[in-house]
């Protein structure tokens, strides 16, 4: 199939309503990493364009945050319409520059629509409360928009992360300077640009591009920024908690995972492997809530092991602009790099390779769903989340057993089980750490859902009743009449 390559848009901070320059002399080149050629240079911003964002997030504010909630909600429900018109747009931007498959496009710019449909919805029903107390004295409790955010969005989620974390900001009466990733500006870009057109007035959202350790330094510094939003990876994670702490600054962390699926033996291993495959290979594996280690009981063990492997080996690798193609490239070299090491460690230690383990094609970051077994405890793949298009199978034989190695890793975000049992069910429900945990399928989290893990996969909710805990905070009104 011919790819459709569109034009690759011309990239802009975003500054007090208008589309600037960015004044920061370094350039950073984005990458197709499909062809490995220079998309554009990342507009990065200076010292002083992140000041000038700040500063116009902190003025706008006030009017902002005292518009009526259903106003504010109604430009939300004009961007998520813009945001749909855009899809096609979006999708091919986003095979361009992060080299996830036209086809995949779609459902993440739906589910970002849905995002901003939800937080405008919730931004209606964001209820305080009145607390009894004796005749004459009132005690509110009033919900109140913190102030201004910063958010820093990852590239695995190009348009529904910035989505995410704007509508929340905004329905809750917040201002936001967005920082996306590097690795996939226009996407971000795109996503801002129906914000813009759906009204959003001047200052309310800003976004800035560049070198990411001045900009969230500059950010979490300043004193106007009054919560901080990040997805990530942990080390970054852990740096930003570092510099929050210094500044005294709430923190939404969402943060990486390693996440185990458990098939009891009375699961059907075929129907799991064809759910697990499909899953497991979407976007190349980059997806925090990737399927990642898989305990399988030892009665199913060979039926899963077989179909899951022939379902990887039948994966469309190829250019993410064709419309046929099941896998693209990984986002970039590192990330093909981490997967390769990681390979290479287990082979070493002694795993085997049930298919894969290669790259493929001479120019871009392709490479070829992967399956280990017989992975022995000291490989470092057991522990370190790969984040790539790799699955390690595991056979157990007692289910105790099983939720205790799925839970021997750093990370708590996401969980998955196969079984009919009630009762192996609740145990696992029960025993599990996890921020998520899905049973009997593969589903992604949508709006109404909270979303966030545990341990070293983060802490705080996004989406869900929860979507504004860190967005709006309890003010007491005590009023003796
Ligand atoms: P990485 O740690 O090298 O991070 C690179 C990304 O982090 C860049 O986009 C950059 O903008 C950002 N970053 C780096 N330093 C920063 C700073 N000081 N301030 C703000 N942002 C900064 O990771 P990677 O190889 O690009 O990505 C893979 C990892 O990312 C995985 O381990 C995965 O866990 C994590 N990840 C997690 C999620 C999630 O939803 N939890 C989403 C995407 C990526």
């Amino acid at each position: 199939m011919p790819d459709m390559r569109p034009a690759y848009p011309e990239l802009a901070p975003y500054i007090d309503g208008r589309w600037t320059r960015g004044t920061g002399g370094r350039a950073i080149a984005v990458v197709d990493p499909g062809t490995e050629q220079v998309l554009a240079e990342l507009p990065a911003a200076s010292e002083a364009d992140v000041e000038a964002a700040i500063g116009a997030a902190e003025r706008a504010f006030p009017a902002w945050r005292d518009m009526a909630p259903a106003r504010r909600g109604a430009i939300l429900l004009k961007a998520a319409a813009l945001l749909r018109q855009r899809m096609d747009e979006i999708s091919a931007v986003m095979a361009m520059e992060l080299g996830k498959p036209v086809a995949d496009g779609p459902a993440e710019i739906e589910r970002a629509a849905g995002l901003l449909e939800w937080h405008a919805a919730e931004g209606l029903r964001a209820y305080g409360r009145v607390i009894p107390a004796q005749a004459g004295l009132r005690q509110t409790v009033l919900r109140r928009p913190i102030g201004p955010v910063a958010a820093f969005t990852p590239w695995n989620g190009p348009g529904a992360s910035p989505a995410r974390k704007i509508s929340a900001a905004l329905a809750a009466g917040c201002t936001v300077v967005i920082k996306p990733a590097e690795e996939t500006p226009a996407t971000a870009l795109l996503i801002v640009r129906c914000f813009e057109e759906a009204g959003v007035p001047p200052g309310v959202v800003n976004m800035v591009f560049g070198e990411p350790a001045m900009i969230s330094r500059a950010l979490i510094s300043s004193p106007a920024i009054r919560l901080v939003t990040f997805t990530g990876s942990v080390p970054v994670g852990r740096l930003l908690a570092e510099l929050a702490g210094r500044h005294l600054k709430p923190l939404i962390l969402e943060l990486g995972g390693h996440s185990p699926v458990i098939v009891c033996a009375d699961a059907d291993p075929a129907r799991a492997a064809a759910l697990a495959a499909k899953s497991k290979y979407r976007n190349g594996g980059q997806i925090c809530v990737s399927p990642t280690r898989f305990f399988v009981h030892d009665d199913v063990y060979r039926a899963f092991a077989d179909a899951f492997v022939a379902q990887a080996e039948a994966i469309r690798v190829g250019s993410a602009l064709s419309p046929d193609t099941q896998m693209g490239p990984l986002a970039n070299g590192r990330r093909r790099g981490a997967i390769e090491a990681l390979v290479a460690n287990a082979r070493e230690a002694g795993a085997t390779i049930a298919t894969g383990a290669r790259r493929i094609g001479e120019r871009g970051f392709f490479y070829a769903p992967t399956v280990l077994t017989d992975v022995p405890e000291a490989a470092e793949v057991l522990r370190s989340e790969p984040f790539g298009p790799l699955a390690i199978l595991r056979r157990f034989a007692d289910l105790d057993e099983a939720c205790r190695r799925a839970n021997d890793t750093a990370y708590g975000l996401a969980a998955y089980a196969f079984t009919d049992s009630a009762k192996a069910a609740n145990l696992i429900a029960e025993r599990v750490d996890a921020g998520i945990l899905s049973i009997n399928h593969f589903g992604g989290a949508s709006p109404e859902v909270p979303f966030g893990g545990v341990k070293d996969s983060g802490y705080g909710r996004e989406g869900g009743a929860e979507c504004f805990d860190g967005y709006l905070v309890s003010k007491l009104v005590s009023h003796l009449a």
